[in-house]
């Protein structure tokens, strides 16, 4: 009898594993515009796009509830589905919010919960429209999706970009991996000695960048004014490498980034001297800091550094797939994708 072979969805990667999931579906109705691969699904409705998007989040896998005030996690949950629809330009209008609960977990640890989410709907004007509500073994699952719409001249995919367009990122890159790197440690100290009280004075920056990440909504709206109608659009929640990577495949070109001109804070740099680790590789792969990263014509060049909050950090070539980080000495190395973590030790 002929064996079928077992196959590890380490060999297929994350994405590899959606690819080869979904690619049996075709399209069936005429208004679905961009299906699986961008940031958000895309929805035509004859005058206007309709955006969709919605994220998982497992106690353990993506948060961890020592270090994490529910409030937070309530903002961050929301906020990092905002982020997927403001990375098509589009503006999010509604949210649902499904959660599965655990028996540890009081009423009032929920409403702290939800005082996150309000918060976040609040601040970014939108609205909560559902949900669903289960018990959960596993402790606290989050599931949420976020609604957004978008002109159809002012939509941004991941495939908008074109060869000679210059790479762009927003803020500064790695510090929600320090931040986390941080919390990640001092707990770990209170674990071997439970008298040790955790001392995080001076790391507000990259504690802040972790726990509460915000959109680049005021980068949207500069480039907005400045006139500016960037190629392609994606936020960075799995590091700037990976993300670049996407950008290149969706459009079928390349990049080259330079890597003295990667933003990484101060704050960043000198936490990541206290692991000996390269500001660089946290800001190329440590994730969540829900930045956006860009492209925008060559002829915009003046005009997107005079945008406060904006760096040019390459630009697109049409060498399909290949993305590279040139050094100060102009060698150059590839950029790789991040493989399938299936033990996630970080967090992310
Ligand atoms: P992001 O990091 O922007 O949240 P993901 O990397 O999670 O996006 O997902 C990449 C693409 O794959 C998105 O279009 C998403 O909707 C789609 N996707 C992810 N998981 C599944 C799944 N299990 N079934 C169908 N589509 C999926
Ligand atoms: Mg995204």
């Amino acid at each position: 009898m002929a064996s079928k072979k077992i196959r590890t969805i380490e060999e297929l990667g994350e994405f590899g594993l959606i690819d080869h999931l979904t690619s049996g579906f075709t399209k069936k109705q005429e208004s679905t515009h961009t299906a699986i691969g961008d940031d958000a699904a895309v929805i035509d409705h004859g005058s206007y796009y309709q955006v969709v998007t919605t994220d998982l989040l497992l106690e353990g896998i993506h948060f961890d509830l020592i270090y994490t005030p529910l409030k937070h996690l309530g903002y961050k949950a929301v906020v990092v589905n905002l982020s997927d629809v403001y990375a098509m330009n589009a503006a999010p209008r509604q949210i649902t919010v499904s959660l599965g609960i655990s028996g540890k977990f009081s009423v009032e640890a929920l409403e702290g919960f939800y005082a996150g989410v309000q918060l976040a709907c609040e601040r970014f004007n939108v609205d909560l429209v559902g949900g669903d509500t289960s018990a959960s073994v596993t402790g606290l699952v989050i599931s949420i999706t976020a609604i957004g719409t978008a002109l159809k001249e002012e939509l941004l995919l991941r495939s908008g970009a074109k060869p000679n367009q210059l790479v762009c990122v927003t803020g500064d890159l790695g510090a929600a991996y320090m931040g986390l790197k941080i919390l990640e440690r001092e707990k770990q100290l209170h674990a071997e000695d439970p008298e040790f009280q955790p001392d995080l004075k001076g790391y507000d920056y990259v504690l802040e960048r972790f726990l509460k990440p915000e959109p680049r909504v005021d980068v949207l709206l500069a480039l907005k004014e400045a006139g500016i109608k960037p190629g392609a659009m994606i936020d960075i929640s799995d590091g700037l490498s990976s993300e670049l990577l996407h950008i290149c495949k969706a459009s079928n070109c390349g990049c080259q980034v330079y890597d003295e001109r990667i933003p990484v804070a101060g704050e960043t740099a000198e936490a990541a001297g206290e692991f000996q680790l390269e500001p660089l590789v946290a800001a190329l792969h440590g994730g969540e800091d829900y930045e956006l990263l860009f492209t925008v014509p060559l002829s915009d060049f003046d005009k997107v550094s005079a945008i406060p909050g904006v760096s040019v950090i390459g630009n697109i070539t049409d060498q399909s797939g290949k993305a590279l980080l040139v050094g100060n000495d102009g060698n150059a190395i590839l950029l790789q994708a991040q493989g399938w973590n299936a033990y996630p030790d970080t967090g992310m």
